[in-house]
């Protein structure tokens, strides 16, 4: 490999910045041209490519969001599209690419390794949804902003005796309410991989509100129920005060935490060494502090597995 190329697909997740510029200096330290595309594959169609020196990553480390822009392309989905995207990297002689994104930026890098483009992946999603590593970049950075969200709004909830019901990003993956709501004390956590029952949930919070308990809160992930919906019933069965708050797209927001920055610098780098190596098709993460790649293809054949444990132990302490 003597000429690569990065991009951002996807939604955008805290730490995507910090990637590309690993991924750029990391290729510049070790003798390769280094391109990077904007907008993601519909960039990439359009042959909006720049070459990248050592100051094109200048002062992005800490930014959230993507210099690189990114955007779904609905064309990159069809087999023309995907030649032609082969087509434009091979036409600027550049033989490999890192893609960071989530599920389906993953699916289109598998596209382009067989068509003879050497791809590595890196997972870029706050969802945590991408199984092969333990954490995906910007997950840290995204529980870290429902963390504090939480605590401003138990602080005026409980000054009310309210319970409140806080829903977070999660399509299918319920990791930030299961990590933000075990950090912030929450009693109950509604995610999708795990039946909820709306009078369970209700019969433990009023148990609870019994003991002495001055506020409650519920962590939903949207994939789950809907914040707005557990609260109506949560006050028809319980006959508390319970207020909502959709956190949205402030959880995607925001400088990255040192955790997700770290990340980012170690997946860059070691993407830019596998492709070195001639490895291809792979994604890249950080398990157990080891960096592993893994075929895209079994790690898009894999459901991430949910920690019961984690899970359980937040429901014990939150009594
Ligand atoms: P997030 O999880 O944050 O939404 P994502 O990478 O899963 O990120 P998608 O919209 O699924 O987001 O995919 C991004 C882009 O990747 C798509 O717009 C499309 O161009 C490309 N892509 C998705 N799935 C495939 C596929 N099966 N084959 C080829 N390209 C794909």
């Amino acid at each position: 490999v003597k000429s690569i190329a990065v991009l951002t697909s996807g939604g955008d997740s805290q730490g995507m910045n910090a990637a590309v510029r690993a991924v750029v200096r990391s290729a510049l330290y070790n003798g390769l041209e280094v391109y990077g595309v904007q907008r993601g594959y519909q960039g990439l169609l359009n042959d909006d490519l720049r070459q990248m020196d050592l100051r094109s990553v200048g002062d992005i480390l800490q930014r959230g969001g993507t210099v690189l822009q990114t955007a779904r392309c609905k064309e990159f989905l069809t087999s023309e599209g995907q030649q032609r995207g082969a087509e434009v990297l091979r036409s600027r002689g550049i033989d490999g690419l890192v893609v960071i994104g989530g599920d389906g930026s993953y699916q289109g890098a598998n596209k382009l390794s067989k068509l003879g483009i050497k791809t590595m992946g890196l997972p870029g999603t706050i969802d945590n949804d991408i199984p092969f590593t333990d954490a995906t970049i910007g997950f840290d950075t995204a529980v870290s902003i429902v963390v504090d969200a939480i605590n401003k709004i138990r602080d005026t909830m409980s000054s009310h005796e309210r319970a409140s019901v806080v829903e977070v990003m999660g399509r299918h993956c319920g990791d930030i309410a299961l990590h933000a709501g075990l950090a912030s004390g929450a009693e109950t956590i509604i995610v999708p991989e795990v039946p909820y029952d709306i009078k369970e949930v209700s019969e433990r919070m009023k148990a609870n509100f019994e003991k002495g308990k001055r506020h409650s809160i519920i962590v939903i992930a949207e994939g789950a129920a809907k914040g707005e919906d557990v609260t109506r019933e949560i006050t028809n069965e319980t006959g508390l005060d319970a207020r909502v708050t959709v956190l949205g797209h402030i959880q995607r927001g925001g400088t990255p935490t040192a955790i997700d920055r770290i990340l980012a610098s170690r997946l860059g780098d070691f993407a830019v060494q596998q492709l070195m190596a001639g490895e291809s098709g792979k994604g890249c993460g950080v398990i157990n502090s080891k960096l592993v790649a893994t075929d895209i293809e079994t790690i898009v054949n894999t459901k991430k597995p949910f920690n019961m444990e984690l899970y359980e132990l937040a429901l014990r302490l939150s009594q």
